[in-house]
């Protein structure tokens, strides 16, 4: 025999009906199958209950979509007529009367409560057994408890005799509500909230069947709630104890109590899914024996707790205490669902459903009325809207460094722990968190312990010009690649241009993103989009930096202390000051995220990254010596006898090269910035005030308008010409070179003869020269193109990867 339980979505339609038919006429043994009400009623019950108590008495909204239901599911599976109709319409018209007599008296005890609340479990199973075929028998019948409405507590004595009884010579099917029961005095009582399960297993217990099974909506007892975290997958095989500490802390697919009565029996559990009765589903067991035997089983979560901490020097070393907190919560049956308590005693937590914090607060203060007003007791402090995680695995105890690592992917994540519980028998680890924490909790847990098979990366792109364009092409190419070879997901979750900005928890496809942009509401702001990024609290999360605007590097402070990496092509942050450059760098660090700006020098080209590697392995760098225009580079390449300086500038602004205003990079103001990251990026404080820049154009043209520029930089031409040939003659080239050396740097025009290795560099490539204690007769050199949007968002890819750190 076996008894088989199906939840509300099981039993929630017409369709879902005929399933359940399927899945017991499909069954070879005898089977009682316990149903809830139909999903979502037991709900719509107690909310029309409750309206009808308050004030207003409106219960029609409700009692009418209830009639609604079970017409509607009535209707399809029977044309709506015959003795089940009736049966139904008898019981909802109770429910009416009910609600009615609620209405009058303006009061609602937990009596009326449980007496009103069953009717969902008592329609329904009229309608799954009369559509089955089969009897019902009425639990309320077989089911008896104590008085304690709402939860009531069952008397295995009577209840398992009378079980025994009533399916005495039983064969075939039959059906029986779950959640309902009776105290002695014959009055209706219920088992709790999702007590079906319950029902169900004191049935399975009491007739010694072989087997348990749970039909829901969900393959089994998974990793993590599905609904939250969509990478979770079936446990194939969970011991009880397992199931029972992930199903108290949260974990809905069993009702807790559902457990003790089949495992004392040694009855397994089965979970399976209505909607895929193929699946194998999970095996709840007493020892694990098929190899699944990762030391964490699962992550469950409960919301809505307050944490409420007894607070004084005066409780040290007092016995008692905790008995006395634990008592009185118990006697105004407060359920506490963590303790917490650091060795010195000084203080003592305890997790409640917030929903119970008055009734708790007031049982606490009248308990240590003396020790408060003595002052031994100074505190009792509430922190709310905090949620109990919990991480479950017997495997725990054989397995070191559980803790560590969990405390430490909390920490990288940012998210603060509140309080932590871990029972001494290592099944369990718990800790409390914000609520507003939660989601990104659950996420980083269940991507470290369950390796989920992909890393995420959740990127937050500003600036979609040429740069964050190409970014965006390259990111839509190599997607597919990346998640199938290096297991990298790359979500573009957030994305702003000047004007709109746009957000995504699941990723914006990348195909559409402009006309999705455009259809935006949220018009851009710098600030907001910083805000968003932390209101949305998204493990794995960077920002990607492909302006060039000072107002966006002001923010990286902010979003860094954020726990969001920062990706940039935009030089500003680490060529401002020093101190915020050495800031940012130090936040990043204690973070544990990164602050990646390898675009700054050159590029794509592995010029930062090298000289990273070089001093971290204990190198030091003597010497910088670097072409770092392509701009300046092109000019110096281009000019000839045909083509004079002006013409090569306004070549290199036509070819895309050059700033809009060709001064900037004339200036050799671009050329000093970077010449100042590498050499604090070799270790040395400088800023750009250390730097000096040796013009090759006359002061004078930088102060005026860009048209007095264009005018007077043709009056050069005939100087360089002259300049030039005696260049030519000698067999030189000019070059725009930067130095660093013992720690003073500057940029200026410099002549190369052939033997220089800056004589060959073609077209506007860059090519940095580094000499170093290793490095030092042969300096390492780095050359290639140094400029130009798809090589930069290239160089912006590859920071991408490094923050995921595959
Ligand atoms: P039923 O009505 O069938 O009793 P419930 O809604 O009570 O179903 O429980 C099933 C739900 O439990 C699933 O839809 C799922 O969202 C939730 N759930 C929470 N944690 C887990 C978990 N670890 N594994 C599977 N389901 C879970
Ligand atoms: N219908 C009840 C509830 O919603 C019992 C159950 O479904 O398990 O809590
Ligand atoms: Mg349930």
């Amino acid at each position: 025999m076996k008894v088989l339980k199906f939840g509300g979505t099981s039993v929630g339609s017409a369709a879902n009906i005929k399933r359940v038919k399927d899945i017991v006429l499909n069954q070879n043994e005898d089977v009682v199958v316990v149903v809830s009400a139909l999903g979502g009623i037991t709900d719509k019950i107690l909310t029309a209950a409750h309206n009808a108590a308050s004030g207003t008495g409106d219960f029609h909204t409700e009692l009418t979509e209830i009639r609604q239901r079970h017409d509607e599911t009535l209707r399809e599976l029977f044309n709506g007529s015959g003795s089940v109709k009736e049966h139904v319409d008898v019981l909802l018209d109770e429910l009416e009367k009910l609600l009615t007599g609620i209405t009058l008296v303006g009061e609602l005890t937990l009596k009326t409560l449980d007496r009103i609340a069953g009717l969902g479990e008592r329609i329904s199973s009229h309608i799954v057994a009369e559509f089955i075929g089969c009897p019902r028998k009425d639990s309320s019948e077989f089911i008896q408890t104590d008085s304690n409405f709402g939860k009531a507590a069952v008397d295995f004595g009577v209840t398992n005799n009378r079980i025994k009884e009533t399916f005495a010579g039983f064969k075939g099917a039959a059906v029986v509500p779950g959640f309902i029961s009776k105290n002695a005095k014959g009055e209706f009582t219920t088992l709790g909230r999702g007590g079906s399960d319950f029902t169900a297993a004191i049935l399975a217990a009491a007739l010694d069947v072989e087997i348990l099974e749970i039909w829901t909506d969900v393959n089994g007892f998974m990793t993590a709630d599905p609904r939250v975290i969509r990478k979770a997958y079936t446990i194939p095989e969970i011991s009880y104890s397992e199931a029972m500490e992930l199903s108290h802390f949260g974990a809905k697919v069993i009702y807790p109590p559902t457990i003790l009565p089949v495992y004392q029996k040694g009855i397994p559990i089965q979970i399976k899914n209505t909607f895929d009765p193929e699946n194998p589903g999970t095996k709840i067991v007493k020892g694990v024996k098929n190899g699944f035997d990762r030391p964490i089983k699962g992550i469950s979560s409960i919301s809505g707790i307050t944490l409420v901490t007894l607070q004084g020097i005066g409780m040290v070393g007092v016995t008692g205490i905790s008995m006395r907190l634990f008592t009185a919560l118990a006697k105004v049956n407060v359920n506490v669902i963590l303790i917490s308590q650091a060795s010195s005693e000084n203080s003592i937590s305890v997790a409640i459903e917030e929903k119970a914090l008055d009734v708790a607060e007031a049982a606490i203060r009248e308990e240590f009325e003396k020790e408060i007003s003595a002052g031994q007791v100074n505190k009792i402090d509430l922190e709310k809207s905090v949620s109990v995680v919990a991480i479950v695995g017997e495997n725990m105890k054989h397995t070191t460094g559980i803790a560590g690592k969990l405390f430490s992917t909390m920490g990288k994540s940012g998210v603060n722990i509140i309080a932590i519980a871990q029972g001494a028998s290592e099944l369990n680890i718990s800790w409390v968190v914000k609520n507003d924490d939660l989601r990104k909790t659950l996420n980083v847990v269940h991507e470290s312990f369950f390796l989920s098979e992909n890393v995420e990366l959740n990127i937050f792109l500003m600036g979609i010009g040429t740069v964050g364009g190409n970014l965006l092409k390259q990111i839509k190419q190599q997607q597919e690649r990346l998640l199938k070879q290096n297991h990298l997901r790359l979500k573009l979750t957030g994305i702003a241009n000047s004007k709109k900005m746009l957000f995504n928890r699941d990723g914006i496809e990348i195909d559409s993103f402009k006309e999705q942009l455009d259809a935006s509401e949220k018009t851009s702001s710098l600030q907001g989009f910083v805000d968003e990024i932390k209101e949305m609290n998204i493990y794995n999360s960077v920002f990607v930096d492909c302006t060039a605007n000072d107002a966006v590097a002001d923010l990286y402070k902010e979003i860094l202390s954020s726990n969001v990496s920062i990706v940039t092509a935009n030089k500003v942050a680490a060529s401002s000051e020093y101190d915020n450059y050495a800031e940012l760098k130090k936040i990043a660090k204690k973070k544990g995220i990164k602050f990646l700006f390898e675009t700054n020098v050159g590029a794509g080209l592995p010029i930062i990254n090298t000289l990273n590697d070089l001093v971290n392995s204990g190198d030091k760098v003597l010497r910088i010596e670097a072409v770092l225009s392509g701009t300046l580079n092109y000019i110096f390449n281009t000019i000839s006898a045909d083509i004079p300086l002006s013409k090569t500038i306004q070549m290199a602004k036509d070819e895309g090269y050059s700033e809009p205003d060709p001064r900037v990079d004339l200036s050799g103001v671009d050329v000093a910035r970077k010449i100042l990251i590498l050499a604090r990026e070799s270790g040395y404080r400088i800023e750009m005030d250390d730097i000096l820049i040796n013009r090759f154009v006359p002061e004078e043209l930088f102060a005026g308008t860009l048209d007095e520029f264009w005018a007077g930089v043709s009056e050069l031409d005939a100087k360089f010409e002259t300049e030039r040939q005696r260049l030519e003659a000698e067999n030189k080239k000019w070059r725009f070179v930067a130095k660093f050396e013992n720690g003073k740097a500057e940029a200026g025009l410099q002549e190369v003869d052939s033997k220089h290795p800056f004589y060959d560099l073609e077209g506007s490539n860059n090519l940095v020269m580094y000499t170093t204690e290793r490095y030092h007769e042969f300096p390492m050199l780095i050359k290639g193109y140094g400029a130009g949007a798809s090589v930069t968002a290239a160089g912006v890819f590859a920071d991408l990867i490094k923050v995921s750190n595959i």
